[in-house]
């Protein structure tokens, strides 16, 4: 039987997993070559079987040139950039790898939650320039945690803070109470969330409804002493109120990782603040969020040619029609 060819344009698989890319040589022809103009994706959709894709755009215009591409194997975990329908209707499987970083992203809300109680970045700055200065700061232990958001990475992020001895709230309007308690955290409303807690991470994902959901009013709710961290998407908080809270001191902190502009613009006046740490969107980039993706969709690939259903479909209903 011919073997199917497979082409990857996604221009991370395997780099960091030569595993991945075994796995696919060991059933497919394996073309590892980019695709930019669209042009190119026509071509890449009209000879290949498979394809690995990054964040390249697949929409109904490339996809109307479908000749035999039966599966589209999406290298992370939005699949925003495919057109689902459009894939659905020509029978074609698009596959992603959901929760592939969720806990490394999980680790490192933690990570920002400690360095900015703490302001190591600040410390180390110092020490390294030649100072001696110590910042005094504060314990974890004993303060109360608010999630807005429990899905993926949020019931993480729950999960990893119970050896810290902290009060978890949670506010989620579309998970049960009942999940939430299994995790050991208390479901309860916005408000008194932003009133009770002594840190608060955001982990929605970015809608009409949650854009701009912590804006001056929420900031205003806040303690004094309170943090807040933003690992899900920037456009999640007001920049422009939340520059104003942190300077004149409605809250104690800020970490953020992710931002309304990314990059975000070197003149963005939240970068020369003193109570705040910035990262650029680097939660999820670890070396085993990496590599679980590439094997999620190799092996994704593998079943799928195998005659088997892949495990991480994003349009089941494809197997429906
Ligand atoms: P998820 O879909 O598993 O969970 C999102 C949760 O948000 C769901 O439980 C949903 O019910 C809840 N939600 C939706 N609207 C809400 C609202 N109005 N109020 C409160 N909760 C609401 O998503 P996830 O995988 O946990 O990802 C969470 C966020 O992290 C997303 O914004 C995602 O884009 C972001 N993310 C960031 C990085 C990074 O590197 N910084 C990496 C991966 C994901």
């Amino acid at each position: 039987m011919e073997r199917p060819r497979i082409r990857v344009i996604s221009r991370s698989f395997g780099q960091y997993c030569s595993e991945a890319l075994e796995i696919l040589k060991s059933f497919a022809e394996v073309d590892v070559k980019g695709a930019k103009s669209f042009d190119e994706m026509v071509e890449a959709v009209k000879v290949y079987d498979g394809i690995v894709l990054g964040n390249e755009k697949l929409d109904r215009e490339v996809l109307k040139n479908v000749i035999k591409l039966k599966i589209i194997a999406r290298h992370g975990v939005g699949v925003d950039n495919i057109d689902l329908n459009a894939a659905t209707e020509k029978g074609i499987v698009v596959t992603y790898t959901p929760q592939a970083n969720a806990d490394s992203v999980a680790e490192y809300t933690i990570a920002l939650i400690l360095n900015v109680m703490r302001m190591i970045p600040k410390l180390h700055d110092n020490t390294v320039n030649g100072g001696w200065n110590r910042i005094l700061g504060y314990e974890l232990m004993g303060k109360t945690v608010g999630i807005i958001g429990f899905g993926g990475i949020g019931k993480r992020v729950a999960r990893k803070l119970s050896g810290f001895d902290v009060k978890i709230l949670v506010y989620d309007p579309y998970v049960g109470e009942e999940e939430i308690r299994k995790f050991g955290a208390n479901p309860t409303t916005l408000d008194e969330l932003l009133k009770s807690s002594d840190i608060i991470t955001l982990h929605v994902i970015l809608t009409e409804e949650t854009k701009h959901l912590i804006n001056s009013e929420r900031l205003k709710l806040m303690k004094k002493t309170a943090y807040l961290i933003n690992t899900s998407r920037g456009a999640v908080v007001d920049e422009k109120a939340l520059y104003i809270a942190l300077k004149e001191g409605w809250i104690a902190g800020a970490a953020l990782d992710v931002f309304e502009q990314e990059p975000v613009d070197p003149k963005n006046p939240l970068l020369i603040l003193d109570n705040i740490i910035v990262t650029p969107h680097n939660a999820n980039f670890t070396l085993e969020a990496l590599r679980r993706t590439d094997l999620m969709n190799a092996e994704d690939l593998r079943r799928f040619f195998n005659g088997e259903r892949p495990l991480y479909v994003a349009n089941p209903q494809v197997y429906k029609q």
